[in-house]
């Protein structure tokens, strides 16, 4: 008997938006799905500012947000941006604004032209009459300097006027909706409305993206369908306050997985709550490794390793599959420039003989550390052929040095060798 399953494999085609490049970046038309994070410093701190966006761009973040909420923050972003220059560090700074954009733009014209793109939230650009004139305002900026703009909506900072103005159309309804459908609908026809009325004030549809931020997994995924469905504007993927810890990254990862495999999203950010401690460049990691993860990019080679269970005695092999991953990730920098397609490498480290061999055949190269009772030997594999078998106290510092070679010998051109 034949299945009866569908035989369908890996992400539905990219849905295609406009392309909308900022400065050389690349986001919508097709382009691959683009990395960035937000920076959590005081933007008037100009050096605590350029440290933290160093730190986001080396971990390869592609677009850095910086909020731009007070006339020391907007005369801050140029010396910024100065200053990320003279560090070597090329990645497009994006302004957020909310309030008092119009007036910092307006008084700071050097912030105007540094920035590489404005954000705006429709929620709270104004208030009554005054809502219309200030978001002109910030598009004749827009215009005035040449920058894209996202225009994002968010759950937490929804335009009132509108959700009062949806719940009365909604009671009109023969069959009204529930409250929460009548709220999503408000969020995207904010973000949507907003995005015809930049439009008509001349910003070119590909100088525009959309975003619709909620807090619910399963109400962003329904936001999101829907505004893929009603525009093609290129569209930045997030889920606004998604939590500390395992939490965020699993909500955030649960609900942009789902969208990008049905080809929605063109830039992503992991809205992570930092543990006290943790690096601001977690939410690049989890970004990078949701991407190359799901298959849709690559970015360092990818550690398998098996969880551990009653064959393993000891911590080593968790402790070996940490300083190979490690390893990698501080190596790739440089392996992007000499030896391009490393960040495809797969590499396994196995606690014991059971899927040990296994999976380190399936991998580019692998080890398979002995488990309880196994003589004290690890077997190394490379593409699939037993090569060397380690033995003693240094099995890490070999392995990686394996590790090291295979990238030398086969990624020297881009391609594997
Ligand atoms: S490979 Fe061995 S040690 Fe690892 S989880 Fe499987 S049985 Fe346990």
């Amino acid at each position: 008997m034949t299945s009866q399953v569908p035989d369908r494999y890996g992400p539905q085609p990219r849905r295609i938006t406009r392309q909308v490049d900022i400065d050389s970046v690349r986001v919508g038309g097709g382009a691959p799905v683009v990395v960035q994070s937000m920076t959590n410093t005081d933007t008037a701190d100009v050096v605590g500012t350029a440290r933290q966006i160093g730190e986001l761009w080396r971990a390869g973040s592609e677009l850095v947000r910086v909020t731009v909420n007070t006339p020391a923050a907007a005369a801050a972003v140029p010396k910024i941006v100065e200053r990320l220059a003279m560090m070597g560090i090329k990645v497009p700074i994006i302004g957020d604004f909310h309030y008092n954009g119009h007036q910092l733009l307006a008084k700071e014209p050097a912030c105007a032209e540094a920035l590489a793109k404005y954000r705006i939230n429709p929620g709270n650009v104004g208030f009554g009459k005054k809502k219309d004139i200030q978001f002109a305002q910030l598009i004749e900026f827009a215009l005035r300097y040449g920058k894209p703009v996202r225009i994002g909506a968010n759950w937490g900072s929804l335009d009132e006027a509108l959700a009062t103005a949806l719940m009365d159309e909604n009671a009109q309804r023969a069959e009204p909706w529930d409250a929460a459908r009548v709220m999503r609908e408000a969020l995207v026809r904010s973000a949507l409305d907003s995005a015809l009325r930049a439009v008509e004030l001349g910003l070119p549809a590909e100088r525009i993206i959309l975003s619709a931020k909620v807090s619910g997994v399963q109400e962003l995924i329904a936001v999101y369908r829907d505004l893929a469905s009603r525009s093609d504007f290129a569209l930045h993927l997030g889920l606004t306050e998604a939590g500390i810890g395992s939490k965020g990254i699993v909500a955030s990862s649960a609900a942009l997985a789902v969208l990008l495999q049905e080809g929605i999203g063109d830039t992503i950010r992991i809205s992570l709550t930092p543990e006290p401690g943790s690096p601001r460049t977690q939410e690049v990691v989890v970004a990078q490794e949701l991407l190359q993860t799901l298959g849709l990019r690559a970015f360092t080679p990818m550690i398998t390793a098996c969880p551990g269970c009653g064959r393993t005695t000891s911590e080593f092999f968790q402790h070996l599959a940490k300083v190979v991953q490690d390893h990698v990730r501080e190596k790739m920098p440089e392996w992007k420039i000499s030896r391009p397609g490393a960040e495809t490498m797969t590499v396994a480290v196995m606690g014991c003989v059971v899927n040990g061999p296994g999976e380190s055949r399936h991998a580019n190269i692998g080890i398979s550390l002995p488990g309880t009772g196994e003589a004290p030997s690890a077997p190394v594999f490379e593409d699939g052929q037993k090569t060397v078998t380690l033995r003693g106290e240094g099995i890490a510092e070999e392995f990686v040095a394996l590790v090291d070679a295979y990238v030398d010998r086969h990624y020297r051109g881009g391609a594997p060798i």
